[in-house]
């Protein structure tokens, strides 16, 4: 059964590409948990804004003024769209996406190596590279199956010294579990520290928690693949000190030795924004909102369901996570018994048109730790790694599903997949050792141009 309105179709889904038998066959992807096609309300919205593109700082004349409208509509969309009241004193910062946020924030908290900051070790590099650059990390471990529990989190919050923040994950790239925000939240700010969760991952499969202090995430992994994302927070913490990013538009007045910073959320807005992001941003969280998360919800979790089970009833699959009990977005990480997972991803992509990753998410410790690798196993294969030799890196393969994703989609990775665990590949695949990845080979030869004759139709 499948949910009115869903599943709905993505600009460019069913596109043609070629396999490596020479045949060609509908490109499906199974890497939404990386980046999503635009939704057609998106691609729409931002071709009935084009002729009215202008400059958003300083400009006069129509334009300029509906550019400037169209801008901050879009902040006051994020705002509404990560459950702000209108008075509650926070402001969006529209950046990149969620990486670029997370540095923002990291800057503008003032921290110090005496800092200390809670996080834990199922984040994506992007949470925590930032935050172990600006400050001292204190990592809540996780178990076997990749989580964690409030009670976890509150015992690494009650060491001293105290942190300055918590910054948590909304759902994993890896195992897509979601950790228990509202109880987590609420175990920090019982004890005064603020919580940036990390939405990267849950911004298109569920709301935002209201109660997050700071929230981070990226329009591409919302169907609005036009370079926006949203760092939110307390008006207060971006009204002092200087912006992450210093240069035009950030500044009131200035003279050669005198600058005075503009009120946020314009001092964090150096530099020409990304207008169009932001309209493309907008136009998804209308989208998303038109749908309604019950319906995104329960559609995602019957596909999160079809492929946990269908994996799990492949002989010589493996998954990693969570049990079959605990609710997960429609993504999971496995590994093939005796194939590595750069083959399983290439033969996927070269025999069955299917996108899917491989490989650590940039969340290698979080990895290592689902697969079970003592520290000295994995140290042994990073140095490898480091003298130019991954196919030892810890790896595994990762399925990710969106909106547009239907139940005979899963049906056709499912038997993609039991092909290839039970038959040998119908052409031959070389690995490159300084990637780790596999790619067909005949007659020696890489197997045609994938990239450019696929692209035919584009050009
Ligand atoms: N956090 C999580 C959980 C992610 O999955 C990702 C990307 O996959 C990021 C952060 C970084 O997002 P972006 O590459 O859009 O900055």
């Amino acid at each position: 059964m499948t949910t009115a309105a869903l599943p709905v179709a993505l600009v460019g889904d069913g596109l043609r590409v070629p396999c490596a038998d020479g045949t060609e066959l509908p490109y499906l992807s199974f890497d939404a948990a990386a980046s999503t096609s635009a939704m057609q309300q998106v691609l729409d919205a931002v071709e009935a804004f084009l002729p009215w593109y202008s400059s958003v700082h300083g400009g006069v004349g129509y334009k300029s003024e509906a550019s400037v409208l169209a801008y901050e509509s879009s902040r006051l969309a994020a705002l509404a769209f990560a459950r702000r009241q209108p008075d509650s004193g926070d402001v969006a910062v529209i950046c990149r996406n969620t990486t670029e946020a997370i540095n923002h924030l990291a800057y503008r908290l003032g921290l110090s190596r005496g800092d200390v900051v809670v996080t834990t070790v199922a984040e994506h590099d992007s949470n925590r590279l930032p935050w172990a650059r600006a400050a001292t990390c204190r990592y809540v471990e996780c178990g076997k199956d990749g989580t964690f529990t409030p009670e976890d989190v509150a015992a690494a919050l009650d060491q001293r010294p105290v942190s300055r923040l918590l910054t948590v994950t909304g759902a994993s790239n890896v195992t897509g579990w979601l950790p228990p925000l509202p109880e987590i939240i609420a175990a920090a700010h019982h004890r005064g520290i603020p919580v940036l969760v990390d939405a990267a991952q849950l911004v298109p499969h569920r709301p935002l928690p209201a109660g997050a202090d700071f929230l981070a995430w990226s329009g591409h992994k919302m169907y609005a693949p036009f370079g926006a994302g949203v760092l939110i927070g307390p008006r207060r913490v971006f009204a002092a000190r200087d912006p992450f990013l210093v240069g035009g538009g950030a500044a009131s007045v200035l003279d050669l030795d005198d600058v005075a910073w503009a009120a946020p959320p314009e001092r964090e807005d150096a530099g020409s924004p990304n207008l169009i992001g932001a309209v493309a941003l907008r136009a998804a969280i209308g989208a998303l909102e038109g749908i309604g998360w019950p319906d995104i919800a329960d559609h995602e979790r019957r596909i999160a369901r079809l492929l946990r089970r269908g994996l799990a009833a492949i002989p010589g699959v493996r998954l990693l996570g969570p049990g079959p009990d605990t609710e997960t977005l429609p993504l999971v990480t496995f590994i093939v018994d005796g194939v590595p997972a750069a083959l399983v991803a290439a033969r996927l992509a070269a025999e069955e048109a299917i996108g899917v990753r491989h490989g650590c998410f940039y969340a290698q410790p979080y990895l290592t730790r689902l697969l079970g690798l003592t520290p000295a196993e994995a140290r042994a294969t990073s140095e490898r790694a480091r003298k130019g030799d991954r196919t030892l890196m810890p790896a595994a393969v990762r399925v990710s599903a969106g909106i547009n994703i239907s139940e005979h989609d899963v049906a056709r990775l499912l038997s993609g997949i039991e092909r290839l665990v039970a038959g040998k590949p119908p052409v031959r695949y070389r690995r490159d050792p300084s990637t780790g990845d596999f790619y067909p080979v005949r007659s020696g030869a890489r197997v045609g141009q994938p990239l450019t004759r696929g692209m035919r139709g584009a050009q």
